[in-house]
């Protein structure tokens, strides 16, 4: 019997986690990523001594099976519970220190994880695509790859909305989620609070989480929302400057911060979602997965592409139509 075909569009954690489980299961899976590797939001940015995390800094788990999938990471050494010191607060009013529970962070770059999710299935990157029909995905560069059993969109709604306009009952569905935006940034500053990570009690800046390699004192900044839309439209040079000079008064520095990088993630976290595990249609056999549809964070994500897996094999070649299923 020929083997069952998947084409994915989209190497995240929701993307991978679909892929690789699929694959396990025998089916043939094509996974198509417009950035040079597979992480998404779970990517990290090479330092020439090892790398920094600029997307999710931690991966939590409220319950199986992504717990069970966390602990077999921990054994692998892959991630640790983030232990080090944690300040929340503002440094002019008072520090409180706590653990952080629940959390990890990774050892290795999260984007080996996200790559050793895929297993056996083949990923295309630097593949942007352009349109999604039934059964078929064109790319950005005109080739079309068709006759997949299942096509599976797993990219941010707002991304998706353009590659479904040919597939009505899923585009119609789409404009009710939003994403908001988060500049984050490579700084890199002297003195300051003894901490490993600080978590700000203000308006500007949210986050700021010591980076292991990179050399002293290197820190991946995340802003809030409502910087980032503030600074949605400025120019790298602008959004570093601005952040830079929050983060001094904030930790009350002396010396001046060094911005080393900076990305926005113009769809960072979805603060509205669909529901369920993932959006169908049964009849054009393409679904939708990730974030936007499971609802914010890693554990939604990841577990969004590996329900749809499990479905899918379930149900041999019948994509379940599952507008809104609850957990
Ligand atoms: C700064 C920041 C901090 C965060 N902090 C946390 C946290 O502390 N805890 C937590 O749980 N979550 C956090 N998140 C959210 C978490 O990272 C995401 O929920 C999760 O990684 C989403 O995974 P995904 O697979 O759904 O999407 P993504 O990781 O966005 O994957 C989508 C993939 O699709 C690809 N793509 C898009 N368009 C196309 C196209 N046209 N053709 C081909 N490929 C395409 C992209 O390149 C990308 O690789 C954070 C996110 C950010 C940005």
């Amino acid at each position: 019997m020929a083997r069952l075909r998947a084409g994915i569009v989209g190497a995240g954690i929701a993307g991978a986690s679909c892929a690789g489980t699929l694959a396990a299961a025998g089916w043939e899976v094509d996974v198509f990523d417009k950035a040079r590797g597979a992480g998404g939001r779970l990517s990290t940015r090479r330092l020439e001594q090892g790398w920094a995390t600029m997307g999710s800094p931690f991966i939590s788990a409220k319950r199986d099976p992504f717990r069970s999938q966390l602990r077999d990471w921990v054994r692998q050494g892959w991630l640790a519970p983030v232990r080090g010191d944690v300040l929340f607060g503002r440094a002019n009013k008072s520090w409180a220190r706590a653990q952080l529970q629940n959390h990890y962070t990774p050892l290795i770059e999260p984007s080996q994880i996200v790559r050793q999710l895929l297993g056996n299935a083949r990923l295309h990157t630097e593949s942007r695509v352009a349109t999604i029909q039934p059964r078929t995905i064109i790319l950005e560069n005109g080739q079309t790859r068709g006759d997949y059993d299942c096509v599976i969109c797993s990219v941010p709604v707002p991304q998706a909305v353009p590659l479904l306009v040919a597939l009505p009952r899923l585009h119609e569905r789409l404009g009710e989620v939003r994403y908001r935006p988060v500049w984050s940034f490579l700084m890199r500053w002297e003195g300051g609070p003894a901490a490993d990570v600080i978590k700000f009690d203000d308006h500007l800046i949210d986050l700021a989480v010591r980076q292991p390699s990179g050399g002293d004192g290197l820190w991946a900044v995340h802003s809030s929302h409502e910087f980032a839309e503030t600074y949605r439209e400025a120019s790298a040079m602008e959004a570093s400057t601005r952040a830079a000079s929050a983060v001094m008064g904030l930790l009350g520095l002396p010396w001046p911060v060094e911005v080393e990088a900076s990305h926005l993630w113009r769809y960072a976290q979805p603060d509205t979602s669909i529901g369920g595990f993932w959006l169908g249609d049964r009849e054009n056999r393409v679904a939708l997965i990730g974030d936007g549809i499971a609802g914010v964070g890693v554990e939604r994500a990841w577990e969004s592409g590996m329900r749809l897996a499990q479905s899918l094999i379930l149900a041999k070649d019948e994509l379940a139509d599952c507008p809104s299923v609850s957990d």
